[in-house]
């Protein structure tokens, strides 16, 4: 293996698909996909701001997707691509930004990539329902209406919300061919004011935690809790994966420290669950 070319590779693919967004400390910004959000990671991200991504992940190809998608519509009289949007939440201090990937002047549509599994296009089918209470709306569902929200606030007017779903497991050669391989899915999301709202009560909760020097730590992410895998606890998929701040989380570390050694009974006590 040539190991010097591999590594040359991994850094020019990382150059080339890092994170547009913000990534310092001290931010006073919340992110679309903060919106809905555990406070903690957005604690901890405002204490620490985001690393450099250091190796290649499902994430990278998600990325490079989108710079595909960027060149295929770049250039068109009826698309806006990669459209950046900035507004204040409230009084709070603080600004709601998003980083739209697509948007159709024509069909007035604000369409978001993503690239997923065929379980998860099967849920996202589901979302052109409105939900009956505000904790059920889904992640994807706050995220387009904080589009929808800084879009219509930008230009006036009002959009449609898409997900145009690209799926990574089709194949030609998979017996279940019937299985969809792109579909552009109407997502209904809440209202502009429900939107504001949520931002203003996630910046207020924030600020219990980084103003005064307070070094503590809202409670665990609820899904921190695990599951036992081959008679061990299984590290939870979210910190793992997902998180770009497990290193500064206590909860996470204090897991991490007591996982090594200890049995599954042993770690739920000494985790207090
Ligand atoms: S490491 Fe886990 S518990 Fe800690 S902030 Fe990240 S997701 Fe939440």
């Amino acid at each position: 293996m040539n190991s010097k070319l591999e590594q040359k590779m991994k850094d020019a693919i990382l150059d080339s698909t890092t994170y547009s967004g913000v990534k310092f400390s001290k931010s006073k910004t919340l992110s679309a996909s903060g919106l809905n959000d555990d406070i903690l990671p957005l604690v901890l991200k405002y204490r620490h701001g985001l690393g450099s991504q250091k190796v290649i992940e499902q994430n990278t190809l998600g990325t490079l997707l989108h710079s595909g998608l960027e060149n295929a519509f770049n250039g068109h009289k009826d698309y806006g691509v990669e459209k950046s949007f900035k507004m204040p939440i409230g009084d709070t201090g603080w600004s709601l930004t998003g980083h739209v990937d697509l948007i159709d002047f024509d069909s007035n549509a604000i369409i978001d990539h993503k690239m997923l599994k065929t379980k998860k296009i099967n849920e996202i089918m589901m979302m052109s329902q409105p939900k009956k209470k505000l904790e059920d709306w889904d992640d994807y569902q706050w995220q387009l209406g904080v589009y929808k929200l800084l879009a219509e606030t930008k230009y006036g007017k009002t959009f449609e919300s898409y997900i145009s779903a690209f799926n990574k497991e089709t194949s030609y050669f998979k017996k279940d061919a019937d299985e969809v391989s792109f579909r552009l899915i109407p997502i209904v999301t809440p209202t502009n004011e429900e939107v504001m709202a949520k931002a203003i009560s996630q910046v207020n909760e924030i600020k219990k935690y980084i103003d005064d020097n307070n070094d503590n730590e809202p409670s665990q992410c609820s899904n921190l809790f695990f599951s036992l895998k081959y008679g061990k606890p299984a590290r939870p998929m979210r910190c793992r994966k997902f998180c770009d701040n497990s290193n500064h989380c206590t909860y996470y570390q204090k897991f991490a420290y007591h996982r090594k050694k200890a049995s599954a009974s042993d770690l739920l006590s000494k985790l207090g669950i």
